[in-house]
């Protein structure tokens, strides 16, 4: 297939690798620098953070931090992919970034095997443009919620429980915010999980932000996309803003006054 370059900086070898993206017809070489100077940051190295930083990896997203505390353990291994039998007992973000690493050598992914606090989490994100919330618990999502507001880039929100999946774009105040539609943690239970529902969530959750990072499409901003996988019947629900948002609330005062 016959690509003009249009820049020295990208590379031939570049031009192999991502051709099949490349040849899109809204995506060409321009769209691929994009990625190739993009950072993000995918919070939680399980069941939607595998395929999430697989799906970047793949695509050519420069740099990726992932960050994870927890190890590897066999009941792990049904849906997170990016960890091996010889990775029990290790830490998941540094299993994750050996597995990203062999499959792309050419993007730099960061390891980061901490738990995600109110104190860390800035330094955690550093200047990534987008959060992606692969976590399993609504105390961190929450943390991630108020630095993605704190920084001004989005969040893409995912999370299973059985065989559903849900996923949305939070960017407020273009959208709301995770607080404006969870005001309350829903109770923590064990999630069932499927590898094929997690994966297929997280693999969106990918596909939303590489769409943020490329400008290609039109991303699920308030809109919550269910997927219910047992029947394949997938719905949208309307989230709207909250403006009373006791996290969100206050950057809509802070812009009105700004304007
Ligand atoms: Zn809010």
């Amino acid at each position: 297939m016959a690509i003009a370059v249009s820049s020295e900086n990208f590379l031939n070898h570049d031009l192999r690798r991502y051709e099949r993206q490349i040849i899109l017809s809204d995506w060409g070489i321009e769209t691929q620098k994009k990625l190739k100077r993009a950072k993000v940051f995918v919070a939680g190295a399980g069941g939607l953070g595998c395929p999430a930083a697989l799906n970047l990896a793949l695509a050519g997203v420069r740099e990726i931090r992932i960050c994870d505390f927890d190890t590897v353990e066999l009941s792990n291994l049904n849906r997170q992919f990016l960890h091996q039998e010889q990775s029990i007992g290790t830490n998941k973000a540094r299993s994750a970034q050996e597995t990203l690493s062999s499959i792309n050598s050419e993007i730099c992914v960061e390891p980061i095997p901490h738990k995600i606090t109110e104190h860390n989490v800035d330094g955690f994100v550093g200047d990534a443009q987008v959060i992606l919330d692969c976590l399993d618990n609504f105390s961190g999502r929450y943390t991630l919620n108020q630095c993605a507001i704190r920084k001004g880039v989005p969040m893409v929100h995912g999370a299973i429980w059985g065989f559903e999946g849900r996923i949305t774009f939070l960017y407020p105040p273009a959208t709301p915010c995770l607080a404006c539609i969870f005001p309350k943690a829903p109770r923590r239970e064990q999630s069932p999980s499927v590898g094929a529902v997690s994966c297929a969530t997280g693999s969106l959750q990918a596909l939303e932000t590489i769409k943020f990072l490329t400008g290609i499409g039109s991303p699920l901003s308030g809109r919550m996309l269910i997927l219910d996988f047992s029947t394949m019947q997938f719905q949208e629900l309307e989230v709207p803003r909250d403006p009373q948002c006791p996290v969100c609330g206050e950057l809509s005062s802070k812009l009105k006054a700004q304007s």
